[in-house]
């Protein structure tokens, strides 16, 4: 198929498709596993961005006007069009993304789960008041919405990362601006078909496609009030500079580099599965991806001949095929800079314990972005590796003589998105949960994954900003408090002062 017989993706403006009426250019979007380009992405210009926005704004009072249970019912209603429409859903992840089937599905499982949890916006979106501060007056304080919410989001979760922000801010009675990952714009294309359906006011939820360009525009923009990021730790920073400069609110999720410390005690076989999934589960593209094994004295002889042994017999494929354990990375390119990190390793005397830089087997055609699982051992704590994102199938073997020592390693990188512990030992892991400069924490959990009901971030290069992705700091990000002082003079219940009041003690 050509590039110019395929289907040139649209935008979501103001309840309509459309065009992108000022695109600067487009891009292809590629199926990683074959090569084959399954669409064209407009890249949008500004005045794309000016009409998404405007409708934005022109929805708030519409859709602040409309009660919160009826927010909330739309949710509901948008829950089960998801689920009807769950298993296009994740083979629409897999497509674009290359992850396997099952690993999308289970993506979708927690995109849904949030609309799940924004369905409660009646209750978590309450305010709190306190009767008689002072004689016959009462505080109290209500949130309302933010206004015009942005979020701008990474390939690794297609379906999953923008609804960490989406259901959540329109419940709130925001409005809202969503620009896809340029590398993986199709699943969110079936989400806004779901979301047309519900007939919410128009401009309640607009979808620009783009790329760079397009999100400088956003940071900058005056009819934007809050950004929401989730990406490379340079981009996020980026992002967090610029959009607080333009006086918006903002969290920015960066990237990672997360270590998973094996004890001498860990019970071997769920461990080295573990393990297995983390790093090379949607070939160790998740920003939660363990990339660096801490063993821990003894733990190293015990774990590595399993590890290997499992590492060296999973398939990598389509992540079509149901059989595939490991799908191809997103791109040509990636493929090629994640040999390039694996290179650089060895010539810095990492030693290659599993070495998937050629993989092989039948179905791998010509054009996929396929590299297999790869473990590095004997790496240095200090070793370039250890403290860069590969964001591919690679696992560092660092050795580590305590737990004293592993926490040091660990608490030495620059981010701090999350760990994993393996071990039966309550003291150690309390240790660990106290000390370790890390986010997000699994114990005998290969993945700390987000849960819609619980926020979810890491620390340091990982994360700028204060309130995290979901959970009840979602619902302080997409609200606004506002602290209200009355009394009633005809109550007849007498008046103080709250000042002079409280000024006397
Ligand atoms: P990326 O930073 O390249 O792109 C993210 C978004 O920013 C995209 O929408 C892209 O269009 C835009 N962008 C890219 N470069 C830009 C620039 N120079 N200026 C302005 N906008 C720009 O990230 P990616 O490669 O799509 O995703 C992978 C990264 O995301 C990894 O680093 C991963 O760890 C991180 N990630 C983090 C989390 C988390 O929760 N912390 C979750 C998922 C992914």
């Amino acid at each position: 198929m050509t590039a110019t017989a395929t289907r040139l993706l649209e935008n979501y403006i103001a309840g309509r498709w459309m065009p992108a009426a000022a695109a600067t250019g487009e891009q292809e979007v590629v199926n990683p596993a074959t090569g084959e380009v399954l669409a064209r992405v407009p890249l949008s210009g500004s005045a794309d961005l000016d009409d998404a926005v405007t409708a934005a704004r022109g929805a708030l009072a519409e859709w602040r006007a409309v009660s919160t249970i009826a927010r909330a019912r739309k949710l509901f209603e948008l829950r089960e069009r998801l689920v009807a429409r769950g298993e296009e859903l994740a083979r629409s992840v897999t497509t674009e993304m290359g992850k396997t089937i099952a690993d999308a599905r289970a993506e979708v499982a927690r995109m849904i789960e949030m609309v799940e949890c924004a369905c409660a916006i009646p209750t978590t979106m309450q305010g709190r008041i306190l009767e008689d501060v002072s004689r016959n007056i009462d505080l109290e304080t209500v949130r309302q919405p933010v206004g015009v919410c942005a979020a701008i989001v990474p390939f690794n979760f297609p379906a999953m990362v923008p609804f960490w922000f989406l259901p959540f801010a329109i419940a709130c009675g925001n409005t809202f601006v969503l620009k896809p990952s340029e590398q993986v714009p199709m699943t969110q294309q079936i989400a806004f078909e779901e979301l047309d359906a519900l007939e919410l006011p128009s401009g309640v939820v607009n979808l620009v496609n783009g790329g760079r360009e397009l999100v400088e525009g956003m940071l900058d923009h005056p009819g934007i009030d809050a950004v929401s990021f989730v990406g490379s730790a340079p981009v996020a920073k980026l992002v967090y500079e610029r959009a607080a400069k333009s006086g918006k609110r903002v969290q920015a999720l960066g990237g990672a580099k997360n270590h998973m410390v094996v004890m001498p005690d860990a019970v071997i076989e769920p461990t080295v599965d573990g393990v297995i999934g983390s790093a090379f589960g949607a070939a160790g593209q998740r920003c939660m991806a363990g990339s660096v094994l801490v063993t821990v004295g003894e733990a190293h002889e015990r774990v590595m001949p399993a590890l290997v042994a499992a590492t060296e017999a999973l398939t990598v494929g389509d992540g079509l095929q149901e059989r595939t354990d490991v799908g191809p990375v997103i791109s040509c390119a990636a493929r090629d800079r994640i040999v390039g990190c694996i290179e650089r390793a060895l010539a810095d005397g990492a030693r290659a314990a599993v070495d998937g830089r050629a993989p092989a087997g039948d179905e791998l055609g010509s054009g996929g972005a396929f590299i297999a699982p790869t473990i590095l051992d004997d790496v240095a704590p200090d070793a370039p590796i250890i403290g860069e994102e590969v964001f591919g199938p690679v696992l560092s073997v660092v050795r580590a003589g305590s737990l004293d020592e592993a926490i040091d390693i660990v608490s030495a990188s620059r981010f701090g998105n999350g760990v994993s512990i393996f071990t039966e030992s309550g003291a150690s892991v309390r240790r660990f949960r106290h000390e370790v400069q890390v986010g997000m924490i699994g114990v005998n959990i290969g993945v700390a994954a987000p849960a819609a009901f619980f926020p979810f971030s890491g620390w340091k290069e990982s994360f700028l900003g204060d309130l995290h992705a979901h959970g009840p700091d979602a619902i302080e990000f997409y609200t606004r408090k506002k602290t209200v002082t009355s009394r009633y003079y005809s109550s007849g219940q007498g008046s103080g002062s709250y000042f002079v009041e409280h000024a006397g003690g």
